[in-house]
């Protein structure tokens, strides 16, 4: 199963990913952690992208398009993957529609946790990342709206929506729930 996660920082996105792709049996891909990997062992791609995390700002494109690239392989796409935190944007669900024909594989299920923004916004300060105080929450919840936010339309007809309110067991079942519908 190819799975895409999306919805608001703080929606729980990775916590799902991780129990949902043991579940499943398939790989965890979260851009967000790739970079901080980056980040924290000082690479020479941390130093390139560790402002856009600090600020909350957005990677460019073919930075971020070439990492998921190298995670993407061939043996990763036919035994399956949940990507968290990629795509977010229209642009680079085009590159990866364009990347998995390469592979010959495609997306089957885009799976959207769905919590109101007072909600999120709580949770995030409440976690206390580094890039988790309040104007660079806002910014990211901003970025969420304008630039994610229109994956929902691009990925209308493998779309299935989930409240992401309650237990982390709770969410975990109704989106097995969802996807089983898909299957
Ligand atoms: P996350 O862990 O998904 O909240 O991502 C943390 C930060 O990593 C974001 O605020 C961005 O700076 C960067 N990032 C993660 N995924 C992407 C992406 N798909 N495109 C651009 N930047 C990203």
């Amino acid at each position: 199963m190819r799975i895409v996660i999306v919805g608001p920082p703080g929606a729980g996105k990775g916590t799902q990913a991780a129990v949902l792709s043991d579940q499943l049996g398939v790989v965890h891909i979260s851009t967000g952690d790739l970079f901080r990997a980056h980040v924290d062992g000082d690479t020479e791609l941390g130093r390139e992208v560790k402002n856009y995390l600090n600020s909350g700002a957005l990677v460019p494109d073919e930075v971020t398009n070439a990492m998921v690239a190298q995670r993407l392989t061939d043996d990763v796409c036919r035994n399956g993957f949940i990507l968290d935190g990629f795509p977010r944007t229209v642009a680079q669900a085009q590159a990866l529609e364009e990347l998995l024909r390469d592979r010959d594989c495609g997306i089957d299920t885009v799976l959207e946790l769905d919590a109101p923004e007072d909600e999120v916004v709580a949770r995030l300060l409440a976690r206390g990342r580094g890039d988790d105080t309040e104007d660079v929450i806002r910014h990211r919840q901003q970025l969420y709206r304008e630039e994610t936010a229109p994956l929902l339309q691009f990925y209308a007809d493998r779309l299935v929506t989930v409240p992401a309110v309650g237990s982390v067991p709770d969410v975990t079942a109704r989106a097995l729930d969802a996807l089983r519908t898909r299957a």
